[in-house]
């Protein structure tokens, strides 16, 4: 099989043609006429032409047939090509010089004529061309090739190709594999565009090598993303993505890392792109683990993309009919010896009819992901800020609440219209209202964010970083960014039992926020050593188990009630 496969060349992307002419120099001219469009085989006869085909009726494009020859004609060759159901579908130009041949050739099944002598090349050569064009799917022929920084595939292309690849090897297994550079807007960030590009290209050059090497078909989809479409059994994936990292070892101190992405042996009676988005599905399940550089798509990837489906199908209902409801977590200031609630943070729950109770963990970067979050956020700021007027009135207090704010959300260009709208409906204050953005929002379109984050906060809201030390930002970032709390991520504070580290870590921090003059709120605090070691390092603000569970509406207000009686 892979002797076939060989032949549809798919290094070059040529196409595979016949030339049956019985005179040598006409073989060997059009052979060097069509040598950089195609991949020629020569027969000298008409049987010879027929052995050929029958042997490679998968892959030929197109024949070239020369009508007057010995032991058998041209005119021959057609009849059988005709009767014969593998060879009927592959389209034949006939070679004449004599233009009254014209009907008889028509009605045996040939697309056009070439007349000799061959004297216009390009003639030639486009009337090849528009021939396979009527019997090949069009698009990939129109679609220009490739990508103009790499050289590779484009996507389109690349897609087009291996589905006509299939059809020529319906029985060979084919994984399909995709390929990111992790963190690769860091190395734009840090070291600019350029770089990046410079990047893009080196990992293209290996992907061309390996293509080479091993036949395998390879494109660039979009920015960090490349796409290789292999035959199984041919690549051990964990050695290529060794092979990538060395590939890098000396290129400019650019520390540089890939994941991928493998669905091994590809379900083909699915679309092509389908199945290469399951490669990524499976690339997805390691984003952020660097420790583990390649995994595959499998069942449980495939049950939880199903279940994902369900959650994104159902969203609309489950907003309309009421299944979110919110919890607060309250945040108390440290910094006297009593405790005093602060404020609270509001998190969504969602209460599914059948599935019980689903972690915002789980649906809320589905959202994201799929562009749904907006939605979401604002019905749940609504409900937010019911419950506050609520309060407020029954109280005359005005509880500062902070609420999750997604990097999405901050596209949204009525973000403030609709923010002021819901607060001046419950009569609340702006300056009480906190917005938490997570710090991986700033490093991922700096510029943009840091400007709308600089306008809310302008604007009277206060700001808070989310799981500050996740993300990248550095300190000379830090100083531009427009923030009023740095809320430092649950695991600094979780791991600090098992080593000093984590305590310097803490440290840092404080002292940066201090020089800020940033408060810092801790969260996910648990035991009271914990709390002592944050209070001993100076930090304001606590949030966690050890004082409570975020607590449905009703149970907080009643919460809040028993501590101002204390
Ligand atoms: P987050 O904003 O970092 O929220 C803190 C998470 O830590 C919450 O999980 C909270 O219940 C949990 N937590 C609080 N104290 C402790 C503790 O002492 N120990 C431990 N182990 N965990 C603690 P939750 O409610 O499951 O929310 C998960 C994430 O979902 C949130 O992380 C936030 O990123 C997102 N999220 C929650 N509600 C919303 C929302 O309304 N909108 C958006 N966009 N995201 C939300
Ligand atoms: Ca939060
Ligand atoms: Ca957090």
């Amino acid at each position: 099989m892979l002797k076939s496969h060989e032949k549809f060349n798919s290094k070059t992307g040529k196409r595979q043609i016949l030339i049956v002419d019985d005179e040598k120099v006409n073989r060997e001219l059009l052979g060097f006429i069509t040598q950089d469009e195609f991949d020629a085989l020569y027969a000298e006869n008409g049987q010879e032409a027929l052995d050929i085909m029958k042997e490679n009726s998968e892959f030929l494009s197109l024949v070239l047939l020369d009508l007057k020859m010995p032991v058998l004609d041209g005119f021959e060759v057609m009849k059988t090509m005709k009767s014969v159901e593998e060879l009927s579908r592959i389209p034949i130009i006939v070679l004449t010089s004599d233009e009254g041949a014209e009907v008889e050739c028509l009605r045996l099944g040939a697309s056009d004529f070439i007349i000799k002598p061959f004297n216009v090349p390009e003639v030639i050569k486009a009337r090849m061309m528009k021939t396979i064009e009527l019997y090949e799917d069009r698009t990939i022929i129109q679609s220009t090739e490739r990508d103009d920084m790499t050289g590779l595939f484009n996507k389109d292309y690349f897609f087009r190709y291996a589905e006509q690849f299939d059809r020529f090897h319906s029985d060979m297994d084919m994984d399909a594999i995709s390929l990111d550079i992790n963190h690769f807007h860091l190395i734009n960030e840090l070291y600019g565009r350029r770089t990046g590009d410079d990047v893009l290209i080196h990992l293209a050059d290996y992907l061309k090598d390996l293509r080479e090497k091993t036949n395998c078909i390879v494109s660039r989809i979009e920015a960090d993303k490349f796409y290789i479409y292999a035959p199984s059994g041919l690549l051990d994936y964990e050695t290529v993505s060794d092979e990538i990292n060395s590939h890098f070892e000396d290129f400019r101190d650019i520390y540089v890392r890939v994941r991928s992405g493998v669905y091994l042996d590809a379900d083909k009676t699915i679309d092509i792109e389908r199945r290469f988005d399951r490669a990524v599905q499976a690339s997805n399940t390691i984003k952020e683990n660097y420790a583990q550089p390649v995994a595959y798509y499998d069942a449980a990837i495939h049950e939880r993309k199903i279940f994902e489906d369900r959650l994104l199908n159902e969203v609309d209902d489950a907003m309309a009919s009421g299944q979110f409801s919110i919890s607060f977590q309250p945040k108390f200031n440290v910094e006297a010896d009593e405790p005093v609630l602060a404020s609270a943070e509001a998190l969504v729950r969602w209460q599914h009819p059948q599935l019980g109770q689903i972690s915002p963990g789980i649906f809320i970067p589905l959202l994201e992901k799929n562009g749904l979050i907006q939605k979401l956020d604002f019905h749940i700021w609504e409900q937010v800020m019911e419950i506050r007027g609520r309060w407020k009135k029954e109280t005359g207090y005005e509880l500062p609440v902070s609420v999750n704010v997604s990097r999405m959300d901050l596209y949204s260009p009525n973000l403030i219209d609709h923010l002021d709208e819901i607060l001046s409906k419950n009569g609340l204050d702006r300056g009480k209202l906190y917005l938490e953005i997570t710090e991986s929002a700033y490093t991922e379109d700096a510029a943009q964010i840091v400007a709308v984050v600089g306008r809310l906060r302008s604007e009277g809201f206060k700001i808070e970083m989310d799981d500050f030390g996740t993300g990248y930002s550095s300190l000379n970032m830090l100083a531009d960014i427009p923030v009023d709390v740095l809320k430092l991520d649950m695991r600094f504070v979780q791991n600090l039992n098992s080593n000093d580290k984590q305590e310097k870590l803490i440290r840092l921090v404080m002292d940066i926020a201090k020089y800020l003059g940033m408060a810092v709120v801790a969260e996910g605090v648990e035991t009271g050593d914990q709390v002592e070691f944050l209070k001993s390092v100076g930090c304001q603000l606590i949030q966690g188990y050890y004082f409570s569970k975020p607590l449905p509406a009703e149970e907080f207000a009643k919460y809040v009630e028993k501590l101002s009686v204390k």
